[in-house]
């Protein structure tokens, strides 16, 4: 034990010699080169030629369920990149909005984690990965009386349902505030989608029946249902993604405008549900491959967190058959391998980024 002490001091002691070293280097190379920018070209090109590179691609379907989104542009791509200090890198159609679908479960799933704290919420809500789809109909476990997890749709209507407020209206406003300090600026619902999606969503009220019937949700489903839809269609553009996800690598804390987004206490519980529930039926290959806490939507957003560095986010329509985007799944396969991301690769020890964001380790970088 003592050893171990002795070794996480020294470990930390390096890390900070290092930390102080780096920060050094950087002044002294804007000082020689008179421009951050070019400092920080080489994870910019690295975006623009993964953005090259998967703009080709063409496969996948759009979310034609939802009708209203069967009208997006396939063609539309974007990567954004925000780390913890503030720094925006970015490719692609960054300001073109989108609904936020899935990745709102994340969030909701927060402001629950606040609304009831965590032991309470896990009596209603379980964090088990189930490896089926998305919108598959609850597992009819009548012992539980749980869904099995925050990020399928039952478990995200039950979350929805659970949000506190003194009527529908105050609870819409409760989470739009939430999503607001996340993005930092006021947030909209696209009413169409909206609209179409409660029209046609005849799955989700399925879902929603059914746990009912198991006493797993409380009996005003319709409500519940109005309000998931309503999270669902929130309007968001890539780089917003990208501050959301570094939002949550930064501890809850907006790093553009420094407002605390979400209790930080409760940031591990939404990393560690993303991690192993957020892409769905795909999340095992994701955690092997990527290794990033992530969370998608099928309106083809997906985000990922790089705890304590940065959040990427990938935009663009085409999807898999799991409902992850097809680009966002390979841009950030691509970054997680050339940048070192995976969590668990302890021969890069997470420095990949940072690396490449100061441009004295041109090692790091092989791009394509
Ligand atoms: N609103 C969509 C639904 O409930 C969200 C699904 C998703 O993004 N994976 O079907």
């Amino acid at each position: 034990m003592a050893g171990l002490v002795l070794a996480d001091g020294w470990l930390f002691t390096r890390l900070s010699r290092l930390k102080v070293l780096r920060s050094q280097l950087r002044q002294f190379a804007t000082m020689i080169s008179g421009s951050m920018g070019e400092i920080m070209s080489e994870l910019q090109t690295l975006l623009e030629s993964l953005y090259q590179q998967y703009q080709q691609h063409q496969e996948g379907e759009l979310a034609c369920y939802i009708p209203e989104l069967c009208k997006a542009n396939p063609n539309w791509f974007a990567i954004s990149m925000v780390t913890v200090d503030g720094q925006t890198f970015q490719v692609g159609n960054c300001e073109q909005t989108f609904t936020i679908q899935s990745i709102s479960k994340v969030f909701a799933y927060g402001m629950a984690l606040a609304d009831h704290g965590r032991d309470t919420l896990l009596t209603k809500v379980g964090v088990e990965p189930t490896g089926d789809p998305f919108n598959s109909l609850i597992r009819l476990d009548e012992d539980s009386k749980r869904p099995d997890n925050p990020m399928i749709n039952a478990g995200a209507i039950a979350i929805t349902s659970l949000i506190k407020g003194n009527s529908s209206t105050d609870r819409l406003n409760r989470l739009l505030d939430m999503f607001h300090r996340y993005v930092g600026h006021e947030v909209f619902i696209d009413m169409p989608v909206f609209m179409s999606e409660r029209d046609t969503g005849h799955r989700n009220r399925a879902i929603a029946h059914l746990m009912l019937n198991f006493g797993m949700i409380d009996h005003k489903i319709d409500e519940a249902l109005d309000l998931y839809f309503q999270q669902c269609s929130v309007l968001v553009n890539c780089h917003d993604l990208a501050v959301m996800a570094a939002t949550l690598a930064c501890k809850g804390v907006n790093p553009l405008t420094q407002a605390q987004a979400v209790d930080p206490n409760y940031v591990k519980d939404i990393l560690s549900v993303m991690y192993t529930c957020g892409m769905y039926d795909f999340a095992g290959e994701w955690a092997y491959k990527v290794g990033l806490p992530a969370k998608s939507g099928v309106s083809g957003g997906i985000l990922a967190v790089v705890p304590n560095q940065a959040g990427i986010a990938v935009f663009s329509p085409l999807l898999d058959e799991y409902g992850n985007s097809i680009r966002g799944r390979r841009v950030l396969e691509a970054l997680s391998q050339k940048l070192g991301l995976h969590l668990f690769d302890l021969s890069m020890g997470g420095c990949g980024l940072q690396d490449a964001m100061d441009s004295d380790s041109p090692t790091v970088i092989v791009t394509p």
